[in-house]
């Protein structure tokens, strides 16, 4: 065979995970010549032998597990006859060509797992160590190209043996940039609450009770062990944390099973080296070892499976479930250096255990869960920020800029094919959160080497993100809330032609200066048409109306009853204050501090509170979630209802008001109130509700001419699994192809880069 010379090139993440050591193997196992570098543009190799081609495949196929590789091209070139195969030193570059993609931080492999049981390896117990195919990468990252230098490992110098082993193609651990030992890398230390330095890591502690401020991967965590429910409780009240569930760290799958249902894809989500919360359905025959205090109300539990050594050392102790928390106040975001620990956690966590590897990107733990055979995310940033989202429809000819929504917010990065969505930065009407804002977005441009120039927010005038936005130099586009929950779905299948969605969520501001959450949109990032909508109901209070289910339960009820039927639901108002009802009817008498709202979120909060499922919300979203929790337990111990939606449905009014579809809910409260009053139990109506939504959804889709789809399904009522599942199965039925969003929440998480593609074709 004839001697050939090629150039190839990689982009994509192919740096930090073992690239080059792969590429020098294969070389080797070839017969291949030549050399490889790694570039702020990428790897770059220049090979010679006479089987080229076959090198140029398998490096496609068998590239490392956390390598992905977004181009690949290869070119002939002048044969140099070169007698070795080498790995070459990277070249240094402009930094504005730089444009190689940083991996997410990545859960400890089995290789590391192993070196730390071995009582032989320097690395033994070593609760900080990391290779190139795990370990420690976007959190800890200050800047490109990625390169111990530039992150929170500079100030560790090497041992001369992980220095030999950071230089050798052979290695694991080649290049891997935040390597170290428990010989030259960071320390672990326990502390009481008073600072005074303690022995071990916390095992005695945990056993006996107490809540320890754990520093991870993306931030602190409050542990305490999660079968002791005076610890629990106590953790509970010290965060006053209200209902809001706790997550649980498992030992392993096996013991997780005992607690709750676990299919193949959900394990495969747990196993996985983004290692997410993963939010699983509790076993009814559970044993019970896990108190009711972790999730109160709730059939569901989020689970997670150790992805540091430091957790699996955590797990040396008696206890096969950890309650693992994010550390941070009550509205404040997530707590990643020691001395705010040491300072903020005082009174809440009895011990700390610290060390010095600093954390640069402070990041919560995603939460997904598995709706409908595909995985939904419901909170997304470690593990899985900085991904782009890659598209080839869509340019983005100008760097630009989404800020997204004040709840849930993340931001949104783009350029030309990728766009870039930040880490779940939490609710910005928070002072603390939002000066986060500031703070990643101005490091989060660096790691993906993207300087906006031109800027996209929400309508809202009153959002926190909007006076942001307002105060920046640069051209800007305001969005309509729900047309970018619209469109980020579309961006994300790469689809640009018009397609009809259905966005269902709390509340974000329509052209009309009502709140909108019931919709049905027609249209892409060129425009928009309002096809359908719940009909307008008052809301006295607005958002902060939205807290106590029971009063919108009592102004729906009052406007949408028939004076007969209101007169039987009398004792259902027991638990509001005469005060509170005087003030009600006033307010929607005179329409004062009214507003008017077409939001499914609110009328699940006010069937929640009118079948006093949830009478109080201590976090967001609590009187929905607690609403499916008691149709799903109704669902699961009457399996003749599995399935047969239709025939539980309440009924329903559509109507056509200015060539507009208006789904009237009357009806339906008006049976759903006398269910009530037959005495029939407020888990088979929750069930009957979700089943009459799914039923409505699907209708007006089929009205609207959506024919075989594809429907969009978004907004965060979505996250409603049995809802979800049940819209699913109808448009199955109809034959609609459905699109939901696939790496972004359908929440709000998901808003900015809907924003983004939409202002990207106005300005
Ligand atoms: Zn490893
Ligand atoms: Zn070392
Ligand atoms: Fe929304």
């Amino acid at each position: 065979m004839k001697l050939n010379a090629k150039a190839i090139y990689f982009n994509g993440i192919v740096q930090g995970v073992g690239f080059r050591p792969f590429v020098f193997k294969l070389a080797e196992e070839l017969g291949i010549k030549g050399w490889v570098n790694n570039s702020s543009n990428g790897v770059t190799i220049h090979a010679e032998g006479n089987n080229l081609d076959l090198f140029y495949q398998r490096l496609r196929t068998e590239a490392p597990p956390l390598a992905q590789i977004l181009i690949a091209r290869s070119e002939e070139i002048g044969i140099k006859h070169y007698g070795t195969f080498e790995i070459v030193e990277s070249e240094s570059e402009t930094e504005s060509e730089a444009d190689v993609l940083i991996s997410p931080d990545v859960a400890t492999c089995k290789d590391c797992l192993r070196d730390m049981d071995n009582p032989k390896s320097r690395f033994y117990q070593f609760p900080l160590t990391n290779c190139t195919n795990c370990g420690p990468r976007y959190t800890i990252i200050r800047d490109i190209p990625y390169d111990r230098a530039l992150t929170t490992m500079s100030k560790f110098q090497m041992c001369k043996t992980c220095a030999m082993d950071y230089k050798n193609p052979k290695n694991r651990r080649f290049h891997a940039q935040p390597v170290a030992c428990g010989n030259c890398g960071p320390k672990l230390q326990l502390m009481d609450d008073l600072g005074k330095p303690l022995p071990g890591i916390g095992l005695d502690q945990l056993a006996q009770g107490g809540i320890i401020a754990v520093k991870g991967l993306g931030g602190f965590h409050l542990v305490c062990d999660a079968q002791n429910t005076k610890a629990v409780r106590r953790l509970r009240e010290r965060k006053e944390r209200g209902a809001k569930p706790f997550a649980v760290m498992a030992r392993s799958i096996a013991k997780a099973r005992n607690e709750v249902n676990i299919s193949t894809k959900e394990e495969k989500l747990l196993r996985s080296s983004a290692a997410p919360i993963v939010v699983l359905e509790r076993k009814q025959e559970s044993t019970d070892s896990l108190p009711e205090e972790i999730a109160p109300g709730l059939h569901t539990l989020g689970f997670m499976l150790p992805y540091t050594p430091l957790h699996y050392l955590l797990f040396e102790g008696p206890s096969d479930f950890l309650v693992i928390t994010s550390a941070n106040l009550s509205g404040r975001p997530l707590i990643y250096t020691n001395e705010e620990a040491l300072e903020t956690l005082q009174g809440i966590a009895d011990f700390f255990l610290i060390h010095d590897r600093d954390i640069f990107h402070p990041c919560d733990d995603s939460v997904v869960q598995v709706i409908g055979e595909e995985e939904v995310f419901f909170r997304r940033a470690r593990g899985y920020v900085p991904l782009p989202i890659l598209m080839s429809a869509y340019h983005v000819k100008v760097p630009q800029l989404a800020v997204g929504g004040d709840l849930k917010n993340a931001f949104c990065l783009a350029k030309g094919h990728r766009a870039f969505v930040s880490q779940y930065l939490g609710d910005m009407e928070g002072y603390e959160n939002f000066q986060r804002f500031h703070q990643e977005l101005e490091s989060f441009q660096r790691v993906v080497n993207i300087t906006p120039s031109l800027l996209s927010y929400d309508m809202h005038p009153n959002y926190q993100m909007t006076r942001f936005a307002l105060e920046q130099p640069w051209p800007k586009q305001s969005v309509q809330h729900h047309h970018a929950h619209l469109v980020s779905v579309l961006g994300e299948w790469d689809r640009t032609e018009p397609t009809l969605g259905v966005i269902c969520d709390g509340t974000g501001l329509g052209e009309d200066g009502c709140i909108w959450g019931f919709e049905f949109l027609y249209g892409n990032s060129l425009g928009y048409e309002r096809k359908a909508h719940l009909e307008y109901l008052g809301l006295p209070g607005g958002d902060v109306g939205a807290k106590h289910p029971l009063r919108i339960a009592y102004s729906y009820l009052r406007t949408l009853l028939t004076d007969e039927t209101w007169d039987k639901t009398k004792h259902l108002w027991s638990s509001l204050s005469t005060l509170e009802r005087q003030i009600l009817d006033r307010q929607l008498e005179t329409g004062v501090q009214v507003f008017q709202t077409s939001s499914a979120g609110r009328l699940f909060d006010a069937v929640s509170g009118l079948l006093g499922t949830c009478t109080k919300v201590t976090y967001e979203g609590q009187a929905a979630i607690e609403l499916e929790s008691a149709a799903v337990r109704f669902f699961k111990s009457n399996k003749q209802y599995q399935n047969k939606y239709e025939q539980f449905s309440y009924p329903y009014e559509v109507r056509v008001e200015n060539e507009v579809f208006i789904l009237g809910v009357g009806v339906l409260l008006e049976e759903l109130v006398y269910d009530l009053l037959k005495g029939v139990s407020p888990e088979k109506i929750a069930y009957r509700f979700h089943v009459t939504l799914a039923q409505a959804i699907v209708d007006l889709a089929v009205r609207l001419d959506v024919e075989s789809g594809p429907l969009v399904l978004t907004g965060g009522v979505f996250q409603n699994k049995l809802l979800t599942e049940a819209v699913l199965s109808n448009c199955k039925e109809k034959g609609i192809r459905v699109l939901r969003s696939r790496t972004l929440p359908p929440g709000d998480g998901g808003l900015a880069f809907g924003q983004l593609l939409i202002a990207n074709e106005v300005l």
